[in-house]
């Protein structure tokens, strides 16, 4: 594994569409993962799409913190929404700062594996506002994008940048 740079905003990759995952993807998206998933945890981050790190593929890594697990989801899409919460979300492309954004509580997502095996997960709380943020990132869309106020500077950070990394 290594580490990949995060491509902070306003780089312009952050704003195009990554395309699906192909067959022809996968050997080259089975590195991806394990590199995205090590520069998210030394980010001190909970989910990063391939966008942030110059790649423009349909590729998520999504940290469980309960489990003390990463999970990747290949080409993912939402087929199912309830609910809806308004939430504060940072992101490793803005750092130091916050948006407050509305997301369905809980979610039904499609995705695939590296064998392209496709399969469905039901999620609610924060792994269901993780993915609906990554697959923004997968479409081009950031927290500028949705957040209801401006961004602001998250009020725990000088707390957060003293935690061990
Ligand atoms: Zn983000």
């Amino acid at each position: 594994m290594s580490l990949i740079g995060i491509v902070t905003y306003p780089a312009e990759v952050l704003s195009k569409t990554a395309r699906k995952v192909g067959r022809g993807d996968i050997e080259h998206v089975r590195k991806l993962v394990s590199d995205m998933a090590e520069t998210m945890i030394e980010g001190d981050g909970i989910g990063l799409a391939a966008n942030q790190v110059d790649e423009l593929l349909r590729v998520i890594v999504v940290r469980d913190l309960e489990a003390d697990e990463v999970h990747y989801y290949l080409n993912p899409t939402i087929t199912k929404g309830h609910g809806e919460e308004l939430g504060e979300e940072g992101c490793l492309s803005f750092p130091g700062l916050a948006g407050l954004i509305p997301r369905f509580e809980q979610v039904t997502v499609k995705f695939q594996d590296l064998d392209l095996k496709t399969y469905k997960v039901e999620l609610d709380g924060l792994p269901a506002r993780v993915v609906q943020h990554e697959i923004d990132h997968l479409n081009g869309i950031t927290i500028k994008d949705r957040s209801t106020v401006e961004l602001y500077h998250r009020e725990e950070e000088d707390e957060e940048s003293k935690r061990p990394r």
